[in-house]
């Protein structure tokens, strides 16, 4: 019999950046407990095809896929929370839909037919996020409806969750997220807006089940009540959300709340316990608000600022990453971000003297990352912060372009090739010690931008001895994934070598350079990495190149 699969969808209301994306990973979590497949499905009413040519401070870190696919960051909380490898099936935006069907219009496929925004766009909606349900084999899908209620972009979207609704009553809900307010004037929770914008998902033909009330502080009875009533939903199903120290705390909180039972009521599934399973993930949440020693990890990028507001969503899974192997250490990291921009009078905003300044500040750190980047932008300040870390010993991790930019510094400075560069700057150069993947040259003369980098999970082979290895537990190959366009030049790779750069890390077939580091006897922790090991830390497995880098930063702490 072919199982009859839920549904559920995640719409928000009010503002956005109400936290919808971990409500959808927290929702998944409960449910995954208690024994049910689940899977998460993120939609963006973007027109970009996929994340992959948003500039990061537009839209946030862009996560990678195994399969490749550049997408939201919502995916990678999705990822972290559930444990699971989602695939290209689970992303979808206004761009990618109306291609497809754009694509089909021109194959014949549908039949002669006008081909409508309605009904044939929900249609194949409807169809990808089938698809990706039965990909998973998932008994529940939680879908995240980008955007807020009563916007012009997500609309289609809602009429599709409508239609999903007509046709399954028993096997789809709906939850709002909403904001309610505490004006600090009043003094009083208002649950105004929130009404307004479940009349505005009414008009959509929706009708909650659930509303997750986020607010700064937990709502009172009488809030619940009030908003019981006037959205047409039991008072049981209005969840207080209130802002937490640690998102890991939510879907504990959630069930605090009995959110599971009254998700299996909803969806009449029959009442199933978590048998122990969820309290593996209470004792993570709760063993970690007791580790101290801040141990200062400095993170030096270039996507912070955001207006006058500083953004550190960009580096959402290196943040994460950094965590989780601190975690597992039982430490805390202190985490600061610093602007490449000003630790370079070159090319930065910095005076010559004020550089200098800052860059001595770094000895206080126990340990620097530089994160994956593009562009020129703060790349001065970038070498000389690996310079830093190099000569001071100062445990370094370099993230693509963070490896990348550490291959050029040693070239500049130990192999004294003083106009060593990358190819992404000085195309031109004399000495291009990174240099364009040779297949990245047709496609960049093409202006062919979009999902054509490099992308997605490849094996990479080990080398003996080195801190690679150890880190990986000894294992020959691994798997991790990529976003890059440019690679260590072959050319470079034995004057290098020589000058004692190891790269212990070499796609099988032995031409690209996957990981580059510094024998431990030349520095505690000096080691970068072509690929984005960020995207496959996991909260409860984190990653073993993190977790080397947290134990020198330890170390340097200790000291
Ligand atoms: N800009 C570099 C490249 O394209 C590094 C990319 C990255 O850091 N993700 O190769």
């Amino acid at each position: 019999m072919k199982k009859a699969r839920k549904y559920i969808f995640v719409v928000g209301g009010v503002i956005s950046g109400v936290g919808k994306g971990i409500t959808v990973s927290s929702i998944g979590k409960i449910l995954q407990s208690r024994g049910l497949k689940v899977t998460a499905i993120k939609i963006d009413p973007y027109v970009n095809v996929d994340a992959g040519t948003m500039n990061p401070t537009e839209h946030g870190e862009v996560f990678v896929l195994d399969d490749g696919d550049e997408c939201d960051q919502d995916m990678g909380n999705y990822e972290r929370f559930l444990d699971v490898t989602l695939t290209r099936q689970n992303y979808m935006t206004t761009g990618r839909v109306y291609q497809s069907v754009i694509n089909k219009e021109r194959n014949l496929e549908y039949g002669g037919k006008c081909v409508q925004v309605v009904p044939h766009i929900p249609q194949e909606i409807i169809a990808r996020i089938e698809k990706a349900g039965a990909k998973a084999d998932a008994d529940v899908v939680v879908i995240e409806i980008g955007g807020t209620v009563g916007e012009y972009e997500n609309i289609l979207f809602l009429e599709t969750a409508r239609m999903m609704k007509l046709h399954a009553k028993d096997d789809v809900m709906f939850v709002m997220v909403s904001y309610v307010p505490v004006p600090s004037n009043i003094g009083e929770m208002k649950t105004k807006p929130t009404q307004h914008a479940v009349r505005n998902l009414n008009s959509a033909g929706i009708q909650p089940d659930i509303i997750m009330a986020r607010s700064v502080i937990p709502l009172d009875q009488k809030r619940k009540d009030k908003l019981a009533l006037f959205c047409n939903v039991a008072s049981e199903a209005v969840i207080s959300a209130p802002d937490v120290e640690s998102i890991y705390d939510v879907p504990v909180n959630f069930e605090k709340d009995r959110l599971g039972n009254l998700i299996l009521k909803l969806l009449n599934l029959p009442h199933r316990g978590s048998n122990g399973r969820f309290s593996v993930w209470q004792r993570f949440a709760k063993k970690i608000k007791n580790y101290e020693n801040g141990i200062n990890i400095a993170i030096v990028g270039k996507y912070f600022d955001t207006g006058d507001f500083t953004l550190s969503d960009s580096y959402i899974s290196v943040i994460e990453a950094v965590k989780y192997s601190a975690f597992h250490l039982k430490r805390r990291p202190k985490l600061t971000w610093l602007n490449s921009k000003d630790f370079s009078a070159k090319g930065g905003s910095a005076s010559g003297g004020e550089a200098e300044k800052k860059l001595s500040e770094l000895a206080k750190y126990d340990g620097i990352i530089v994160p994956g980047g593009f562009g020129g932008k703060g790349i001065e300040g970038k070498l000389k912060v690996i310079e830093y870390a190099r000569t001071k010993k100062i445990p370094y991790l370099g993230l693509c372009y963070g490896m990348q930019l550490a291959v050029v510094e040693y070239a500049r400075n130990v192999l004294k090739i003083k106009d060593a560069n990358t190819a992404e700057i000085k195309p031109k150069g004399k000495h291009l010690v990174i240099d364009i993947i040779p297949e990245q040259k047709e496609k960049l003369k093409k202006k062919n931008y979009g999902g054509s980098m490099r992308l997605g999970s490849y094996k990479a082979l080990l080398k003996e001895g080195s801190i690679a290895k150890r880190a990986y537990g000894g294992v020959r190959a691994i798997n991790e994934r990529h976003r890059h366009r440019y690679e260590v030049n072959p050319e470079y790779i034995k004057p290098l070598s020589d000058k004692g750069l190891v790269f212990s890390g070499v796609s099988p077939d032995g031409v690209l350079m996957e990981i580059a580091e510094l024998s431990i006897k030349d520095h505690p922790f000096f080691l970068g990495t072509q690929f984005h090991p960020e995207f496959k830390a996991r909260p409860l497995s984190p990653h073993p190149l993190f977790s080397e880098f947290m134990r020198a930063a330890i170390k340097r702490k200790g000291k």
